[in-house]
């Protein structure tokens, strides 16, 4: 329906732009171009046989033809499950076991991978994979199950009449699963979160109105469309905004940082690795970025540091926001309070959504104190695919979603993320509160980055181990308690041992898998 009132009302209006990595043209298409594309793709994939209720795998780095077929499985009143481009062949056959998807579109070959050849093994362990429709060049014809995007999908004659009456009794409801988007996996098994029409809508909306955007934003973003924040934050909105959105198909910060100052670029989502990136290249290339007004930045602890160095080096504001798969954008911090709001909070709810902080017993924390989050309203998912159990398992008697994340009162009506119930350290019954004490040591000069995380002791149950990956010169564990010290942090606080690592495990959305360093720890001891 937004792609319909745009091409009613501003037809010729840029709605995306795709760079490319290699520095070829990027790609511009109008609104009414984009719809042109999607309701070819669409009638494509209904051609293939994709049905109402189908879920379609769709695993291609940014770029028109992602964005066109996201919008297309909706057309064709399909689910679409994204997925992140580095994404392999063990993953994968567990998101198409869960989802049983008939169509799985990837690109021929994308960083030297050969998707193809992936695809074809994953087909052959779900028998549900009918198809499999490979983007780019080359694709071999030989295997009857492959489709040839640009041949038999989307056309090899681009203008050549399609079946459009295809399309006539297709229409999505609002209340339709229309996304099945896996979790980053940070805490083990990926699910399979199910959004329909409506709960995008409703975080895609909320998330724009907090922040007064309008139609005449230019968004761009970091990360990949196939991941929650990119899909909501640089399709969804920008196309309820009836804005223009720029894509990029890989993370450079040089070229992000060219694209930000060509593109006159207002606004930019990106977790706070993106954020980081782009104020240390800032400080050498020194672009014209004076269009770029607002920086959202949330997935993953936001540093203080940050938000300080980005006022000071991009000139521009940001806003610290909470939020999952489950449930996209929830809290924000909001541009009527203090400009460096968030480096002390992650905000308060956007409307339709609520959270509450509360002990094991489901029942309210004392102000200030570190209790769990739980969180219910319009932009909540409707479960998890195929494993209710599973999301059975998240909710309350009382109907709330326990997110399985720590969080205290920021003393303004928001609330600040203190991490992960599974990654809580529990000293002697102490809550160490990790996000703090790794914001704290991130500012020390010998820090590039850091996790702490518990490891076992006999008699306290659990102590803080930092794990650093050092900056020039390698701090020692002295080091980092005396500069603690100083800060007025609590000993039973500090960590209480060091590991110096070149290298920290993370998942492809960039986040630090605790629980992997956790049972290296353990299994030293
Ligand atoms: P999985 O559920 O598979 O373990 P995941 O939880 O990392 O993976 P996502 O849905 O991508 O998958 O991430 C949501 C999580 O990211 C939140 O639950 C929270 O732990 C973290 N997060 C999001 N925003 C913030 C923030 N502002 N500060 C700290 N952590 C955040
Ligand atoms: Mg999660």
């Amino acid at each position: 329906d937004d792609l319909r009132r745009a091409v009613k009302t501003t037809p010729t209006k840029t709605a995306l732009v795709c760079w490319h990595i290699d520095g070829s043209e990027p790609d511009v298409l109008s609104y009414a171009e984009l719809s042109r594309r999607v309701d070819r793709l669409a009638a494509g994939l209904i051609g293939l046989g994709v049905r109402p209720g189908d879920v379609v795998t769709v695993q291609l780095p940014n770029g028109w033809p992602l964005c066109a077929l996201i919008l297309a499985c909706a057309r064709a009143g399909a689910a679409v499950s994204p997925v992140l481009p580095t994404m392999r062949r063990r993953e994968l056959e567990f998101m198409l076991g869960v989802t049983e998807s008939p169509v799985y579109i990837g690109p021929t070959s994308w960083h030297r991978f050969d998707y193809g050849a992936m695809a074809a093994e994953v087909a052959a362990a779900v028998p549900t994979l009918r198809h499999r429709v490979l983007v780019g060049e080359d694709v071999p014809t030989d295997d009857p199950a492959v489709v040839d995007f640009y041949r038999d999908l989307y056309g090899r004659d681009r203008t050549a009449e399609f079946p459009a009456a295809l399309l006539d009794e297709r229409e999505a409801k609002a209340g339709d699963v229309a996304q099945v988007m896996f979790t980053s996996g940070t805490t083990g098994e990926p699910k399979g979160v199910t959004h329909t029409h409506n709960t995008l809508y409703a975080i895609d909306k909320a998330q724009a109105d907090v922040l007064h955007l309008s139609a005449d934003e230019v968004t761009a973003m970091g990360s990949p469309t196939t991941h929650q924040a990119g899909f909501t934050w640089n399709l969804l909105m920008p196309l309820l905004l009836g804005a223009t959105a720029v894509q990029v198909d890989q993370w450079q910060p040089d070229l992000m940082l060219r694209i930000l100052e060509e593109q006159k670029v207002t606004f930019f989502m990106g977790a706070p690795t993106f954020l980081a990136d782009l104020i240390a290249t800032q400080r050498s290339t020194g672009r014209d970025l004076s269009a770029l007004a607002t920086f959202a930045t949330g997935s993953a602890p936001i540093a203080p540091v940050l938000v300080e160095n980005a006022a000071e080096v991009l000139g521009c504001r940001v806003y610290a926001l909470w939020g999952m798969t489950e449930n996209g954008g929830v809290t924000i911090t909001r541009p009527e309070d203090p400009a460096l709001r968030a480096a002390e909070s992650d905000g308060s709810t956007v409307p339709g959504m609520w959270v509450r902080i509360v002990d094991a017993q489901d029942q309210p924390v004392p102000a200030g104190a570190i209790g769990r989050l739980q969180c219910r309203g319009a932009g909540q998912c409707l479960g998890y695919y195929r494993r209710p159990e599973l999301y059975a398992a998240s909710m309350t008697a009382d109907g709330w979603f326990d997110t399985g994340d720590l969080a205290r009162d920021d003393g303004h009506g928001g609330v600040r993320i203190a991490g992960r119930v599974k990654d809580l350290i529990n000293r002697g019954a102490e809550k160490i509160p990790v996000v703090e004490v790794e914001a704290a040591l991130l500012r020390h000069p010998a820090v590039k980055e850091i996790a702490v995380v518990g490891y076992p002791d006999e008699r306290l149950g659990e102590r803080a181990c930092a794990v650093v990956i050092p900056a020039e010169t390698a701090p020692t564990l002295a080091d980092l308690c005396g500069y603690l010290a100083e800060t007025g942090m609590a000993k039973q606080y500090w960590p209480e041992r060091l590991e110096l690592v070149t290298e920290l495990p993370k998942t492809p959305s960039g986040k630090v898998q605790k629980f992997v360093l956790r049972e290296q720890l353990a299994g030293e001891v």
